[in-house]
C-alpha cells in the first residue's frame, strides 16, 4: 500500500476500522445493561451513516437493516459483528473467517500463546 503518512485508502480505513469495532466487542461486558445495549445501537447506526467510503457504507446499511446489531453479550455482539464483517469479505472474494474464534483472534490471543 502506500505510505503510512498518505490519507488513508479504502483498505487501510477498513483495517483500522474492524480493529477498532472488534476491539469494543472484546471490551464488551457479558452483562451489559440497557444504556451499554443502547450506546453499540446508536454506535453502529451512526458509523453506518458516517463511515467514509460512500459504496461500504450503502451495503453495511442494507446488512444493519436485514440483520439487526445483536447487543445482548460479548458474544452476541461479537458474533453478530463477525458475521458483518464475513458479509464484505464474501462480497470482496476474501475468505470467510471462522467466528467461533472470533475471542481468540480480538480478546484472548491463540491457544498457542504466540500472542502472549
Ligand atoms: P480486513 O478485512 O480489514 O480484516 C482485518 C483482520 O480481521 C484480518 O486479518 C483477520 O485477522 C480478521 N478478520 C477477518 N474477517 C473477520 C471476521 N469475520 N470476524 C473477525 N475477524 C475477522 N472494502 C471494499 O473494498 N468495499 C466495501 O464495500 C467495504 N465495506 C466495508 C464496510 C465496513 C463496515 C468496513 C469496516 C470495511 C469495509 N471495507 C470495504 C474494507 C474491507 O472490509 C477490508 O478492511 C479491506 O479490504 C482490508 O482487508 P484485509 O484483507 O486487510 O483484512
Amino acid at each position: 500500500g502506500p505510505p503510512a503518512d498518505c490519507p488513508a485508502d479504502v483498505e487501510t480505513l477498513g483495517r483500522g476500522t474492524w480493529t477498532l469495532l472488534h476491539t469494543i466487542a472484546a471490551q464488551y461486558p457479558t452483562q451489559p445493561s440497557p444504556g451499554q445495549q443502547a450506546d453499540i445501537k446508536g454506535f453502529m447506526g451512526i458509523l453506518s451513516r458516517l463511515y467514509p467510503c460512500w459504496v461500504c457504507a450503502e451495503d453495511f446499511q442494507k446488512f444493519l437493516a436485514k440483520s439487526p446489531v445483536r447487543t445482548a453479550s460479548r458474544d452476541d455482539f461479537g458474533r453478530w459483528l463477525c458475521a458483518a464483517h464475513n458479509e464484505v469479505n464474501v462480497k470482496l472474494g476474501k475468505p470467510e473467517f471462522d467466528c467461533n474464534l472470533w475471542e481468540e483472534r480480538w480478546r484472548t490471543g491463540w491457544k498457542d500463546g504466540r500472542c502472549d
